[in-house]
Formats: structure tokens, sequence, C-alpha cells
């Protein structure tokens, strides 16, 4: 049995429909979240959870769940489903009803649907680095909300692996975005800089996490956006989200970062993170070194 969870209730995956009318799937009006599983414990799932009560309210969506309720239903998935290494995957729509642009009446339930799917930690790519290339940010103003529309980034993604690259890092003009599901941040002199937590990208509970670790550990650290010129020359450039944690980019449209292996600061701050999952989830079954 693999159970998921469909409006508060646990059911078997194959049993799980929901309206052809929902607005998830007409408009992709909703919003979601990922949270790792290491051990079969959630890593960081406050943060995730607050981040989704957030994204909610940014769009007019209540989710009518608090954090601890939502956090005791996904353990209770987790456990039933036996999940120890993996994903937690959960979205709430506006719910639905006859297609109309302007949001249904109060009436109308939010749809909240969610699953657990098995991932390894990528540890090829973490420990080796991957390639990159170079997109125009073409997403709309509003990056800093977890929505279910993701036709930006998609399609940037979709750019990236058609050119055997891992990751699409988008840049609005000359100044570096974020990648298309994942923060970006480049080490120049032994200094970390990201873009600061705007409307321009989503605000990665990785990358906070990465910034904390910085502060703690004597780090130099800088929240402000930089160039596509600063990408270029930086000693170092890394993309970090839940599922790939802190993943080296060690070459961008061809040409390597730095010495196109991945740099002394970023391995610092994976074995960094690496700890910080440990504190909260036990021992790493599959470790990086
Ligand atoms: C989810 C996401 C990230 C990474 O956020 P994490 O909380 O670290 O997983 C970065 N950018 C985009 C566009 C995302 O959707």
């Amino acid at each position: 049995m693999e159970y998921v969870i469909l409006n508060g209730e646990f059911i078997e995956r194959s049993e799980a429909k929901v309206d052809i009318e929902d607005r998830g799937y007409q408009f992709g009006d909703g919003v979601y979240e990922v949270i790792r599983i290491y051990n079969g414990k959630m890593f960081t799932a406050d943060e995730h959870l607050e981040r989704l009560l957030d994204s909610g309210k940014k769009i007019d969506l209540n989710i009518p769940y608090t954090v601890g309720e939502l956090k005791q239903l996904l353990e209770k998935m987790i456990l039933k489903n036996k999940m120890e290494l993996g994903i937690v995957y959960m979205q709430f729509t506006r719910g639905a009803s006859p297609r109309n642009h302007a949001y249904p009446g109060a009436d109308v339930l939010p749809a909240f649907t969610a699953y657990t799917r098995k991932a390894e930690r990528p540890v090829d790519s973490m420990k080796n680095g991957v390639k990159a290339l170079l997109i125009e940010d073409i997403r709309w103003l509003r990056c800093d909300i977890k929505s279910l529309n993701l036709l930006g980034n998609i399609m940037a993604k979709q750019k990236a692996a058609q050119s055997g690259c891992y990751e699409a890092i988008q840049h609005r003009g000359d100044t570096v975005t974020e990648g298309s599901s994942s923060n970006i941040a480049i080490v120049k002199e032994g200094k970390v800089y990201t873009h600061p937590a705007t409307n321009l990208i989503l605000n990665g509970i990785t990358r906070r996490k990465i910034n904390e670790i910085c502060h703690e550990n004597g780090i130099a650290v800088e929240e402000s956006a930089f160039t596509l010129e600063g990408l270029k020359h930086a000693d170092e450039v890394f993309m970090s989200s839940t599922s790939a944690e802190i993943t080296p980019i060690t070459e961008i449209e061809g040409k390597p970062v730095g010495s196109g292996t991945p740099g002394p600061v970023t391995k610092s701050l994976q074995d960094l993170f690496e700890k910080e999952i440990e504190k909260q989830c036990g021992n790493m079954p599959v470790k990086l070194r």
C-alpha cells in the first residue's frame, strides 16, 4: 500500500481522484512545498510549512491547518509508507468550481493533496559538480510565492536538460536571480553572495540555512544581487535546494567556474550542512565524504 493524503484523509494512491475543474488543474491556482526526509524524519519541516501558509496568504488562499496539524499528518504518512530517504510533496489549490478566473465563493474548500517519494541524495553531482547554462528570467514578478504556476521554471529547466545541463541560471537583464528550481550563490575571495529575498526569487529554506551556517561559522556572506559579470569571474558557484542540497556548479555555458572543480568554501558548506541534517534527523546513511 502506498498512502497519499487527499483533503486530510489517508487513502491508497490509486484511489486518489481530483475534480476535472480543480483550479490547480485549470489555472495552476495553488501553492506547494517539498520537504526532505532523512532517516524517516522531515528536515526543516517547520520552516517549509510556515512558508506554505505564507505562500497561501500571498494569494488569498486560506489553508485551514496549523503548522503543527500539517506536520502531524505528514509524519503519519511518512510512517505509513515506511519512507526513510525521500521527499514529501504537498499542495493546496483553491478547490473545484465551474471555470471562472475570479475566485470562487468561500464555500469552495481548498483541495489538499500530498504524497511521499523515494529520493536518493544526489551524491555524485554534489561531489563532482554540475554544468549550467544561462537563460533570461521570463517569470512573473511574484517569484517569492511557491506557486503551482511553473511554466517559466520548467521551460528553463527543459532548455538546460536538452543541453546536457543540470540547471538553468536565470537572469533579469544583467542581474542573476536564481535557478529554475534552486537558489544560486557565488563565492568571491572567500565571501558568499546570494540574491536578497525579494519578490524576484523564492526564498529557499536551504538558502536560509546556508546563510545561518555562514554566520555561525565565520564565513562572510552578503545577501546582495550579483551580475552576469560577477558570476563569470566567481571563484565558486553553487546551487541550493531541498532535493539538491548544496551542489557545486563547475561549468557555465561550457566554461569552467574557477578551477573547474568544487571549491573549498562550497565543500565546507556542504559538510556543515550535512551536520545540520544529522542534528535534526540523526546519522546520515549516505555520507558525502
Ligand atoms: C523551491 C525552490 C527553490 C529552493 O527552495 P528550497 O526551500 O531550498 O527547496 C528555489 N527556487 C525556486 C524557484 C523554487 O521553486
